[in-house]
């Protein structure tokens, strides 16, 4: 099989980076669940030496996901935040960042708890204002650091506008895509030069592994990030690479009922008469309604509610009996969950308010159960208020 140069997503998500295996002729690549490989001869081997360095495994899951992002090479890490901090250490101290204000949490704790020890110099701020990003910029800053849409309130940033700005000022982008997934938006097509995955949520979907990647199209930073990784060594193994490999396959179906069911829900909450707000990009209320249509392909499987009270809020959290109360996202079985407490606990209170994540608020990943049952879960669990 070869992927011809033009070949569309779905079919990309197939193929892209995987041949049947050499040996066998097996059509699916194998778990090369090994840590070394025998040399014929003094300096002559087939590529592998070492598993840290290389794993057929890894390198078709690395082949696809470069190919998925429109990117040029990729790295698996063994999370998504080890492809965080291997994207940082493209940094050096005394460098500074702009970073979208309600990122990741544990984003936010890498860079305050950890980098700030090198030197790194953060700052936050509203990237969906893009005069915001503009005036953070210093002669220090090296990296544009974003997020869109965000967790939970699904503020979007401007890609495009973002990326025109950082480069005038000769700063690399750095794009978080986890919440969005590539089927939804591709940050290479609007300018970035780095994308980081948690492969944890859509791209594996199944809930079912830890994982990450980085997504590249300069050549200095191709080069350094496959040193980094050998060198820091936080690589996704073999089976993981596997997983998410077996989930990319059907990530174009996966993301289509995420869609799907999330528009529908968030249509649904929002004509309900006891939920105060409800935070979704599809919805046309939402303030960057018109931007999500130009940017996302589809508005993405998360949505964000507010019940007017923290005791609201808890009893439809536990109330609802098919969704699972969990953290986490993207997987194929729906999770609610309370970001105040569970995901951005670690974020102090006045930040958390200050960047909009009340108490009252209730985020659910979509997952691609049918759609009654979901909304029929939610109904129950609403008339308990
Ligand atoms: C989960 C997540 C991460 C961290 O990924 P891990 O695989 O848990 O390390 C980073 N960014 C976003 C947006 C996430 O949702």
């Amino acid at each position: 099989m070869t992927l011809r140069e033009h070949a569309r997503f779905s079919t990309i998500c197939i193929h892209a980076g995987q041949t049947p295996d050499p040996s066998t002729g097996a059509i699916i690549t194998p778990i090369y669940q090994t840590s070394t490989y025998v040399q014929e001869a003094l300096g002559v081997h087939k590529g592998y030496e070492y598993a840290r360095t290389r794993n057929p495994t890894r390198t078709a899951l690395e082949g696809n996901l470069a190919a998925i992002e429109n990117g040029k090479a990729a790295f698996g890490f063994a999370s998504g935040m080890a492809a965080t901090a291997a994207v940082m250490t493209l940094l050096q101290s005394g460098d500074h960042v702009v970073v979208t204000d309600n990122t990741y949490g544990g984003t936010y704790r890498l860079f305050e708890r950890v980098l700030r020890k090198y030197q790194l110099d953060f700052t936050y701020v509203d990237t969906s204002r893009l005069g915001e990003i503009e005036r953070a910029i210093t002669p220090s800053t090296k990296l544009l650091f974003l997020e869109t849409p965000t967790n939970p309130l699904l503020r979007l940033t401007d890609l495009a506008g973002a990326c025109t700005i950082a480069h005038g000022h000769g700063i690399a982008v750095a794009v978080d895509n986890t919440f969005a997934s590539p089927y939804v938006q591709r940050p290479i097509d609007f300018g970035a030069d780095l994308v980081i995955h948690s492969t944890t949520k859509f791209l594996n979907g199944h809930s079912d592994s830890v994982g990450g990647a980085v997504v590249a199209v300069r050549e200095d930073h191709i080069e350094w990030l496959r040193f980094v990784q050998n060198a820091e060594g936080a690589i996704i193994g073999p089976m993981d690479a596997w997983l998410v490999l077996r989930g990319t396959k059907t990530l174009p179906v996966r993301m289509e009922r995420h869609n799907a069911n999330a528009m529908a829900l968030a249509e649904y909450l929002a004509s309900h008469p006891k939920v105060a707000s409800v935070h979704y990009p599809g919805l046309p209320s939402h303030p960057q309604h018109e931007l999500a249509r130009r940017q996302m392909h589809g508005f993405g499987g998360l949505l964000a509610f507010q019940m007017g009270s923290f005791e609201r809020a808890r009893t439809v959290l536990n109330s609802v009996r098919l969704m699972s109360l969990a953290e986490s996202l993207g997987g194929v079985e729906t999770l609610i969950s309370h970001p105040a407490t569970m995901t951005h606990a670690s974020v102090p209170p006045e930040r958390r308010l200050r960047i909009g994540i009340t108490d009252d608020m209730v985020r659910i990943s979509v997952g691609i159960e049918d759609l009654d049952d979901l909304k029929e879960d939610l109904a129950q669990a609403l008339e308990r208020v």
